[in-house]
């Protein structure tokens, strides 16, 4: 749905019986021609150049097929009267006006090219249909009565004056202010529309700036929680079991005393990135949970696997290849990994499952880092 099908319902030229002429062709078209006005009008709004173009485009075209059709009735009975040839020069400008209005750029603001080239159109078209066709539609009544055409239009020129004369002039002026009046609901429409489209994407945004590690990019610690119980409620449902890895850089202090902590911050991106790379199973989920500290959270089918993946995960850290000339187990940065296998119950939280892996993540490093324990034996 484009935006300016929202704003269809207002229309500046709401269609009244006054206009029609009694031709049922003529009628229907210029209810169609009144139609592509109201839609232009609530393109203009939304100042969507591509929409706007289109639309004038389809009231342009359409206005010629209808002049066309138009001029082909009432040139059968009015061919060479000079109302027949007024009647057509005044379609000929209609065209040339409206792509003049579109194309015009001479610093006007752009509301006030929507007021001024509504206004044209609609007192174009009101007064082209009450006034031009309407005269044409009566004599042509009178002419298939019997009449002349000179009668015909004496009869015309009477009933379309006096009264009628200031029937049209107060439905003119009506218009213009119901069109400045619509205009204006359908800009503050637009504006309401465009503020919460801005509105949700600020929230999405906010969202998502809220679950995620802005060093790294990772998820973060407080989004672990809501993962965790996630992931908890679907191993239940499918019988599946949770591996989760708490991971922690070997020497990383002794990496920033040296590097400097800039150097550390980019070193933490590298294993963020790394993780993340690893995890590359959809339901696999990597977090930052801490200065140095990593988690991993995935669905695991057997304990064999679980293990496999932890020391997927510590190699894949190796394998970075980033120089640690201070660690005292490799020359490069690794890290130490403490891993829990476990299909959840209900009363399973992660307070047990992070509890679970860091008594291994100190086993690991009591036993020399640089590994992954799995069980506490
Ligand atoms: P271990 O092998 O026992 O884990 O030793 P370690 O030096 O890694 O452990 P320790 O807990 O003593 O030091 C962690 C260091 O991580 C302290 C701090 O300098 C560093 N660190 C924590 N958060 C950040 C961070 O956001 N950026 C940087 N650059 N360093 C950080
Ligand atoms: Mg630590
Ligand atoms: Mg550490």
């Amino acid at each position: 749905m484009t935006e300016s099908t929202h704003l269809d319902h207002f229309e500046v030229f709401p269609w009244n019986e006054n206009f029609e002429t009694g031709n049922e062709t003529i009628d229907t078209q210029h209810k169609v021609l009144a139609e592509l006005l109201n839609n232009l009008a609530s393109t203009l709004v939304t100042v969507n150049s591509e929409e706007i173009n289109a639309a004038f485009d389809k009231l342009a075209e359409y206005a010629n097929e209808h002049f066309d059709e138009e001029e082909s009735i009432w040139f059968e009975h009015f061919k060479d009267d000079p109302w027949f040839i007024s009647h057509q020069m005044s379609h000929a400008t209609f065209l040339p006006k409206i792509a003049e209005l579109k194309t015009i750029d001479d610093g006007r603001s752009v509301t006030d090219m929507v007021e001024q080239t509504v206004k044209f159109l609609i007192r174009w078209l009101a007064f082209h249909i009450i006034d031009n066709d309407k005269r044409m539609a009566i004599s042509l009544e009178s002419i298939l009565e019997g009449a002349s055409v000179i009668e015909a239009k004496l009869i015309a020129d009477k009933k379309m004056s006096g009264s009628m004369r200031t029937l049209i002039e107060t439905v003119l002026q009506m218009y213009d202010g119901l069109s400045t009046r619509t205009l204006d609901l359908m800009r503050e429409r637009n504006a309401r529309k465009q503020a919460e489209k801005e509105l949700q994407e600020a929230n999405n945004k906010l969202k998502e700036l809220s679950i995620t590690d802005e060093l790294t990019g990772l998820y973060n610690r407080r989004y672990l929680d809501s993962a965790f119980e996630t992931e908890v409620r679907r191993a239940l449902r499918e019988g599946t079991a949770i591996a989760y890895y708490l991971i922690d850089i070997d020497y990383f202090k002794s990496f920033n005393d040296n590097y400097g902590h800039l150097e550390g911050d980019r070193i933490l991106k590298k294993v963020g990135s790394q993780l993340n790379e690893v995890c590359r199973r959809p339901g696999d989920l990597a977090f930052r949970v801490g200065g140095e500290e990593f988690g991993v959270l995935v669905s695991s089918a057997s304990n064999k696997e679980a293990k496999e993946f932890g020391e997927k995960i510590r190699t894949a850290i190796e394998a970075l290849n980033v120089p640690h000339s201070y660690s005292e187990v490799c020359e490069h940065v690794t890290v130490s990994v403490g891993a829990v296998y476990k299909k959840p119950s209900v009363e399973d939280t992660l307070v047990e499952f992070a509890s679970i892996a860091d008594r291994r993540l100190y086993k690991a490093k009591d036993l020399g880092r640089n590994q992954v324990v799995s069980t506490d034996n």
